[in-house]
């Protein structure tokens, strides 16, 4: 997702000069955490995403006993990494920090990562034309007044017609989520607090290497691939964790941090059941269709960035603040149109369907100059199930309920239950991370 847009050239800069003082963090200071920890229990993480990652970081810094189970066969989570596609490597999902006043901006300061600022130029697809401006703003889902409907639905209100539809698809659909899906009031309401800064950049290397090489190699040792979960029983002291081959795990805290379209599914048994009041947050988040789609083109033809196509509403130069001779355009297809894609059953069949539109927009440029794709499609992808959590019509208070410990042994975390107003982001998992351990370490306090 690249949430936020500015009108000018990428610049690099050296995250050196992005400090911050580690005290206004939000959410998780060095202060929490580091003043007379002392736990002697074991902790058993569940999933090797950054918020999994992030927990064993922290509990190795203060020498707690931690192991991290990961169903999947690498560690990452949403953060992947493509080579040998383009001449750099490409980020396949998370790739853009977004702001830079967060626990990981002040890593990177402090490691001097290069990044860029991306200040690509917005165009969009409008009336069959690409055009720089729009007659009206469509960036108007912020406020207290906004109802509790759809984006679709508050647009068309607003009396912004089917033209915009696609252009609001792909405001949406940087939430994760279809514009009928994502509610209007809840989608701010959840943003509200949001204090990471407007500013998006991009990794000289990868999303993944920046957080690979500074966390989870710190931890690596400790995590077991190929381990599903299958069921937790909290019903006695310590906590046994079954692996789907019927391998047993001891420990006294367990934080979850799988997505949320992986308990709505009720993937992991619970046992005793979760309460009701959990279960029932969990089934009002969205998590839905997403794929991000890459195509290698002989040249460039197309804009930074555009937004309105019906097959895929956002458009993206891939290599903004990359070192590279290649020509790489990024679909970001969520919603209703990923699921749409998602459909067509076959890589092929997608590539085709993409191209048929960018051949329309571009006066049929797109097809002769194409040389490859490669996608990437978390709609049904195993322990994943979909793009990044969204706040529904009737949210409600469902992120703070979902986020709250149980019994004092099991913790959640992960992307979802952040409400620090970062939720969907990688920043936002590692935050959420941050307080499932300071509240592990203050349950046990005295
Ligand atoms: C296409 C896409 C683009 C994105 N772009 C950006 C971006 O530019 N910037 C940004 O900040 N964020 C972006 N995000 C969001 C970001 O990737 C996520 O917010 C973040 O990586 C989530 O981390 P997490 O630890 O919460 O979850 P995950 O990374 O999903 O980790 C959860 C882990 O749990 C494991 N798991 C699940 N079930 C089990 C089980 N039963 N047993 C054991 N393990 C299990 C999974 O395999 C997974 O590894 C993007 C996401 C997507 C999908």
């Amino acid at each position: 997702m690249n949430r936020r847009k500015f009108v000018s050239q990428a610049a690099w800069v050296s995250a050196g000069s992005l400090f911050i003082s580690p005290l206004l963090l939000p959410g998780c200071s060095a202060k929490d955490l580091f003043s007379g920890m002392n736990y002697e229990g074991r902790v058993l993480i569940i999933g090797a995403g950054a918020a999994g990652l992030y927990a064993g970081y922290l509990l190795k810094m203060n020498g707690i006993d931690f192991t991290i189970v990961e169903a999947g066969a690498e560690v990452g989570g949403r953060l992947g990494k493509l080579t040998g596609f383009a001449d750099y490597d490409i980020d396949t999902g998370a790739q853009w920090m977004h702001g830079r006043h967060h626990i990981l901006g002040d890593l990177a300061a402090k490691a001097g990562t290069m990044l860029t600022r991306d200040e690509t130029a917005l165009s969009y697809w409008f009336n069959q034309q690409i055009v720089d401006a729009l007659p009206r703003d469509p960036f108007i889902f912020e406020g207290e007044a906004l109802p509790d409907i759809s984006f679709r639905d508050y647009a068309h209100d607003q009396g912004y017609g089917p033209e915009y539809d696609n252009i609001i698809e792909a405001i949406a659909g940087d939430q994760g989520a279809a514009a009928s899906a994502l509610s209007a009031y809840w989608n701010y309401k959840d943003e509200e607090n949001w204090v990471s800064g407007d500013e998006d950049y991009k990794f000289r290397a990868t999303y993944f290497d920046f957080f690979y090489e500074h966390v989870a190699a710190q931890v690596i040792g400790h995590v077991r691939l190929n381990s599903i979960v299958s069921e937790v029983d909290y019903t006695s002291d310590t906590v046994a964790v079954t692996l789907s081959g019927g391998e047993v795990l001891l420990a006294d805290k367990v934080i979850v941090t799988v997505p949320v379209a992986v308990l709505k599914l009720e993937e992991i048994l619970f046992s005793p059941r979760l309460p009701a009041e959990k279960t029932e947050a969990f089934s009002r988040f969205g998590m839905g269709p997403g794929m991000k789609v890459f195509l290698k083109f002989t040249h460039k033809f197309y804009s930074d960035n555009l937004l309105g196509g019906a097959v895929c509403a956002a458009y993206i130069d891939d290599t903004v603040g990359k070192v590279t001779q290649d020509h790489v355009l990024m679909a970001f297809v969520m919603g209703d149109q990923a699921a749409a894609l998602h459909a067509l059953g076959s890589d092929e069949a997608i590539t085709q369907a993409l191209l048929t539109e960018l051949d329309l927009v571009y006066n049929g440029q797109a097809s002769p100059a194409w040389l490859a794709s490669s996608i990437h499609d978390y709609t049904d992808r195993p322990f994943i199930r979909g793009a990044y959590g969204y706040s529904t019509v009737g949210m409600g208070d469902a992120r703070s309920v979902a986020a709250r410990p149980v019994d004092n042994k099991i913790f959640f975390a992960g992307e979802a239950m952040n409400t620090n107003g970062h939720h969907q982001t990688v920043q936002g998992a590692v935050e959420s991370a941050c307080k499932a351990v300071i509240d592990l370490i203050d349950g046990v306090a005295p």
